[in-house]
């Protein structure tokens, strides 16, 4: 497959490799948006969350959980992202969990700053919206 994080996995390109678990692996990405930027991904190639078992969500998660406390430690704040599919912004096609250590000095924002502004919603399509999403 050609999946560059897949080849991360296999060994086959380099990558600065923080820990391994049965199930995930997490690494330095090689294009930092932050001193200490982080991917922790499943070993297994699934494209979205979704797609995962329950045991891989619960391993990659649990593993996330263990580099916060590692990533925390550089600015003591932490903005974690997943582009779940090409149109929210993901281009390698593999999950990955971004760990970004974040500072009120940084270029960045609240979520709010990725729009122009919040949406007006009428009643009726909020209560669409709610019966569409309510489970
Ligand atoms: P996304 O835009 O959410 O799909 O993020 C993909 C991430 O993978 C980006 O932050 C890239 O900097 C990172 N990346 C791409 N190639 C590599 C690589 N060979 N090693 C480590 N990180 C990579
Ligand atoms: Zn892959």
């Amino acid at each position: 497959m050609n999946c560059i994080f897949c080849k991360i996995i296999s060994r086959e390109i380099p990558a600065k490799i923080l820990k391994e678990t049965t199930n995930s692996i997490s690494f330095l990405d090689a294009f930092p948006l932050a001193k200490g930027h982080v991917l922790v991904i499943p070993k297994n190639h699934r494209q979205k969350i979704q797609d995962m078992t329950e045991k891989e969500n619960s391993d990659l998660f649990s593993l996330v959980r263990t580099m916060i406390s590692k990533s925390d430690s550089i600015t003591g704040s932490t903005l974690l992202a997943v582009h779940n599919g090409i149109d929210a912004g993901q281009e390698v096609p593999h999950v990955h969990v971004h760990l970004v250590p974040r500072s009120n000095s940084d270029s960045a924002g609240a979520i709010h700053s990725m729009f122009n502004g919040s949406l007006k919603l009428s009643d009726s399509e909020i209560e669409d919206l709610y019966e569409k999403l309510k489970i």
